[in-house]
């Protein structure tokens, strides 16, 4: 992924990081985003579908109508998006509609990702073209993902092990 990393990059992709631990401290996917307008926190947001019972409930979803709900405006632009995963193609198709202007993300997702992976967009074609820099902080976003997932696995065996207790 091309790397046109601005300079408060960095900055920005830490406080999106910080919301991504609050998903994974409630036990959701860690993935958090931060919506910035001219160098300023618009809005942040962190991945919730489960506590939502909202499927769309993804950290750019929920951080995008934050931000637009703030601005009293459906539109955001001039605005950059950062997120610490690879945004699917729902997300992607938000980010293109509130014509966001520039998207940052850290991992890629490789299952599901909408930039550069399985699911790649051909946004060559769309009405609204953001300008994207992957692969920020992907070291640290990524970990938190590895992380969550192993703890996760832990616990279901530790659920199996226990369910096979109470079957004797
Ligand atoms: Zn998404």
């Amino acid at each position: 992924m091309k790397k046109k990393v601005e300079a408060p990059d960095i900055y920005f992709m830490r406080l999106a990081l910080a919301e991504a631990r609050k998903a994974a401290a409630r036990g959701e996917v860690p993935v958090g985003a931060v919506l910035v307008k001219e160098g300023r926190v618009l809005a942040r947001g962190y991945n919730r579908p489960l506590a939502s019972s909202d499927p769309t409930a993804h950290a750019e979803i929920v951080t995008i109508r934050k931000a637009a709900r703030k601005s009293g405006n459906y539109r955001l632009p001039g605005s950059t998006l950062y997120v610490t995963v690879e945004p699917c193609p729902m997300c992607l198709g938000a980010i293109i509609q509130a014509r966001v202007r520039r998207l940052v993300y850290g991992a890629e997702d490789p299952k599901a990702g909408a930039v550069v992976s399985r699911l790649k967009f051909n946004l060559s074609q769309a009405n609204h073209r953001p300008e994207i820099a992957g692969g920020l902080c992907q070291e640290e976003c990524g970990q938190l993902l590895k992380d969550f997932f192993r703890q996760k696995r832990r616990g279901k065996i530790h659920q199996a092990v226990e369910n096979r207790t109470a079957l004797k």
